[in-house]
């Protein structure tokens, strides 16, 4: 790994020798830090309390936007064409409209955006009213991924969420009313205090809702996975009782699948179902292992063949937004890796024929033998020059990958 804190060394030398194009990223992730609350889950660089800093860091992400793109424009004598926004938090639905606003402004100055580019926003529900959602709207933004996590009080309380059930459906039901194009809601498991049954009875009241609300056509769905200094574990320590065991968090996950697809929301991806064409582009820019453009505090890229990051302290990242964190330069070998552990995330699998022909990673050759066992074993299905894992396999991809690795 290599260190810099200078924007422009994304400029990648290497690169010139690697066997693989670079693609230029038509993608681009802006990070908004604010929350109401820190969740105790939670370990993003989100951060309660600073609201009022809101301005000055829409300031210092503009320059950010300004430079970093100017610089791309420069690099390919051409303005960046543009498929996907993304805006994550932190929660950008507490953003204000002026705010978000000018950064919209920004980004449409800096860079042509694709007739039918998607532009997200990540939002907890009660932080959606009935003139954001308008302007949302209005402004071009066509999704609204929800956080709800649990449709059952006691759960949201377990895991520190400072929004109620009521407050859940009341957002949905704003958004849903807004004719915003497509509305993903997002759920946890293997929460403190959920059982198979409280999950189910949360993925039931989930469908419903989208049966109630036609443009929720996209369900995300996490297993819970703590840092090792989570404020939940003050609580919840690692081995508490009332953690799901391990057992009950697979059968989660298969009844997350079996409902989700009785309910026609396909599973693309290990955590991701979406109802027809309605899959997040986004996001499969990471998983397709493509570059993608970032901005704000914390905020990860991957641009020219270098995955780098900004910093995560909010006051570092206001002195100095191009003071990378990490810089750290990808050859063809770690993006072999990476094509192979992100793409057995998805449904569709990998492409082996691709893999040999773009980094020379021969599986069929080099993990025969592996290969051979986990499918005798129920784990990965190999067809059509593709490899995939099963239902089964899912729950210990970590361990297929690494072992593949
Ligand atoms: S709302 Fe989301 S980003 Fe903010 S603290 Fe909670 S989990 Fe983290």
């Amino acid at each position: 790994m290599i260190s810099t804190s200078q924007a422009e060394k994304h400029e990648n030398p290497d690169r010139k020798a690697a066997s693989t194009p670079v693609s230029t990223p038509s993608s681009i992730y802006v990070h908004i830090p604010f929350c109401t609350h820190k969740c105790q889950f939670c370990d993003f660089a989100a951060f309660a309390g600073l609201s009022h800093m809101e301005d000055e860091y829409t300031n210092v992400l503009c320059s950010e936007l300004a430079k970093r793109l100017d610089l791309a424009t420069l690099k390919q004598k051409d303005k960046p064409q543009i498929e996907t926004i993304f805006f994550g938090g932190g929660t950008p639905g507490l953003l204000s409209l002026a705010n978000l606003q000018r950064i919209m402004e920004s980004l449409r100055a800096l860079v042509d955006f694709d007739e039918n580019c998607e532009i997200s926003v990540e939002t907890t529900p009660h932080a959606i009213t009935e003139e954001k959602a308008r302007a949302w709207k209005s402004m071009g933004i066509n999704r609204v991924s929800i956080g709800i996590e649990s449709l059952l009080n006691d759960e949201l309380t377990a895991i520190g969420r400072d929004h109620s059930v009521e407050q859940a459906l009341a957002g949905i039901e704003i958004a849903g009313e807004s004719g915003i194009p497509l509305l993903s809601i997002d759920f946890m498991y293997g929460l403190p205090t959920q059982t198979l049954d409280s999950f189910g009875a949360t993925l039931d009241r989930a469908i419903a809702l989208s049966r109630r609300w036609p443009a929720i056509g996209h369900i995300s769905s996490y297993c819970l996975e703590l840092s090792v200094n989570s404020a939940l574990k003050s609580r919840f320590p690692d081995g508490h009782p009332s953690y799901p065991s391990e057992d009950t968090q697979v059968a989660m996950y298969h009844l997350l699948v079996e409902k989700l697809a009785a309910a026609d929301f396909e599973q693309y991806e290990v955590s991701n179902f979406a109802r027809s064409g309605h899959q997040c582009r986004h996001n499969l820019t990471y998983w397709q292992n493509r570059s993608y453009f970032a901005f704000g505090v914390g905020a990860h890229r991957y641009v020219d063949g270098v995955r780098s990051s900004n910093s995560r302290s909010f006051n570092k990242y206001l002195r100095d937004p191009f003071a990378d964190d990490v810089h750290e330069v990808i050859d063809s070998a770690t993006e072999a890796k990476e094509a192979l552990m992100l793409g057995l995330r998805m449904m569709a699998g990998v492409d082996l024929t691709a893999l040999l022909r773009d980094f020379g990673l021969d599986l069929l050759q080099t993990r025969a033998k592996e290969l051979q066992m986990f499918e005798k074993e129920g784990l990965v299905q190999l067809s059509d020059g593709k490899l995939r894992l099963t239902q089964s396999g899912v729950p210990i991809s970590n361990s297929i990958i690494a072992t593949l690795l």
